[in-house]
């Protein structure tokens, strides 16, 4: 008999492992030759939410061409970040990968607008948020274990998945709500899955910016840190296929990135003494973060891809059209129920004559849980007959 696998041996002391986990809800024989971490993210992985993020909208919708990012290789590129600096760093490189696999489950069509949308269609039964519902996801929606609902995934990979949460959900989650509660933080994993995940889409976002022609690099040289990258690649690089110098500028920026966030969490991590978990989750802030100067790049970033990009008219043009299908699935399952498949349509009436909002809810978990092209499809030839 093989013996159970463990967490790496070059673990730092203040890294999550499999000894100091509150483990699993539901309690489970220890797997033989994974991890338990490595389990969460082959759970993750085979799951039918992970594999519907391939056809969601990052930021472009997703019959919009097929060489933007989507939800599922936003999510490998995140992951991909965070491993790099999880195993530099020494922390549990497995629950990093893990997190970031499952981080954006919860997403609606459509991205950001989707969510706009069914927030709004849900705003009398306490809304949605695509955070909360991918730990949703993990939690119950997924069904497919004899013996629990959901995943029944390690508590650290849920502590990570639930990102932000306000105080009056924070009280209804038990153990996993409490650090809400007390303004404590979570493992050094989630905190760096967190950031990981500004780091890549911000830059990927760059990348199909520039990709689709709405952005393009000489508005990045109005910034005095991007300016001399420009103007290096430009001088280095003899070569006029200009999107070899666009590809090489989104290259060195996340690199400066991960760089910049090695170099001052590892300076933290001394400042504070951090030794333990305890040490990491009994603080009022993170750990795992920039340096102010560093930080304050990475928001006027952020702001730059608001206006100029997320706001750009194309997309926006998108967005619109977006608003309109969630509103229009949302309003015919309310009349039409029955209209759903079997599962959802058998809670939903578990819950609407004396649970209302849980009826709702279940209407949100299905749309929720569509693709970009379901939704349009279902939309435009189904239920507009
Ligand atoms: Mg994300």
């Amino acid at each position: 008999m093989p013996l159970m696998q463990s967490d790496s041996n070059t673990l730092a002391s203040y890294a999550s492992n499999t000894n100091n986990s509150i483990g699993r809800s539901v309690p489970e024989k220890p797997p033989l030759y994974r991890s338990e971490y490595q389990r969460d993210r082959d759970r993750i992985i085979h799951s039918t939410a992970f594999r519907r993020l391939e056809y969601k909208t990052q930021v472009f919708v997703n019959h919009a061409g097929d060489n933007y990012r989507t939800r599922l290789t936003h999510s490998l590129e995140v992951s991909q970040i965070a491993r790099t600096i999880a195993k530099y760093l020494k922390l549990n490189e497995e629950l990093t990968e893990a997190i970031c696999l499952a981080h954006d489950l919860g997403h609606t069509p459509f991205g950001h607008a989707g969510q706009d949308a069914l927030n709004v269609c849900m705003k009398d039964y306490d809304g949605f948020e695509h955070n909360l519902q991918s730990l949703r996801i993990v939690d119950m929606l997924e069904y497919k274990y004899p013996n629990f609902r959901g995943l029944n995934l390690m508590y650290e990979t849920r502590e990570g998945i639930l990102k932000h949460c306000s105080k009056s959900v924070a009280k209804t989650l038990g153990v996993l709500g409490e650090r809400f509660l007390k303004n404590h933080q979570p493992s050094l994993e989630a905190q760096l899955a967190n950031i990981a995940d500004q780091i890549a889409y911000n830059h990927h976002d760059i990348d199909d910016g520039l990709r689709s022609g709405i952005l393009s690099l000489e508005t990045f040289n109005d910034f005095e840190w991007a300016s001399p990258i420009i103007k290096r690649l430009k001088k280095d690089i003899n070569n006029k296929h200009s999107r070899i110098i666009e590809y090489q500028f989104v290259n060195d920026l996340i690199g400066i990135s991960v760089d910049e966030l090695i170099t001052e969490t590892k300076s933290q991590i001394n400042e504070h003494k951090i030794a333990s978990t305890e040490d990491v989750r009994g603080l009022s802030f993170p750990i795992v973060g920039f340096t102010n100067e560093h930080e304050a790049i990475q928001q006027e970033l952020k702001a730059f891809l608001m206006t100029n990009f997320y706001q750009h008219e194309s997309i926006k043009k998108m967005s619109n059209e977006a608003e309109e299908v969630i509103h229009g699935l949302f309003n015919y399952y309310v009349k039409r129920p029955s209209s759903m498949p079997g599962y959802f349509y058998e809670e939903f009436k578990l819950k609407i004559n004396h649970e209302k909002p849980l009826a709702m809810r279940v209407i949100a978990d299905y749309i929720a849980g569509m693709t970009d092209r379901f939704a349009t499809k279902v939309f435009y030839n189904d239920i507009n007959e």
